[in-house]
């Protein structure tokens, strides 16, 4: 009998929180809820976005490519 196996995708975002001007565009267009504000503000004054929950994250880049900074980069792997 054949087997069906199901890829998940997983993602890892990096972050330049350096970049970041907190305008949390890439929270609302991630589809898992995977990010979050973080509570240190960067050299800016600004506070910088962080992976709050990485194990959500599919790689599928609409954070990265909601991101008016270019401060997200997005790696993905078939698990
Ligand atoms: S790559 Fe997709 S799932 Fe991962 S943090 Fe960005 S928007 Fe969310
Ligand atoms: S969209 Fe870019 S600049 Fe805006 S909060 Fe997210 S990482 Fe920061």
């Amino acid at each position: 009998m054949k087997k069906t196996v199901h890829r998940k995708a997983k993602g890892r975002i990096v972050i330049d929180r350096e970049l970041c001007k907190g305008c949390t565009y890439c929270i609302e267009a991630c589809p898992k809820g995977s990010l979050g504000v973080g509570e240190k503000f960067n050299s800016n004054g600004y506070f910088p976005v962080y992976s709050l929950h990485p194990e959500k994250c599919t790689g599928c880049a609409l954070c990265a490519r909601m991101c008016p900074e270019i401060a997200i980069e997005v790696w993905r792997e078939e698990a």
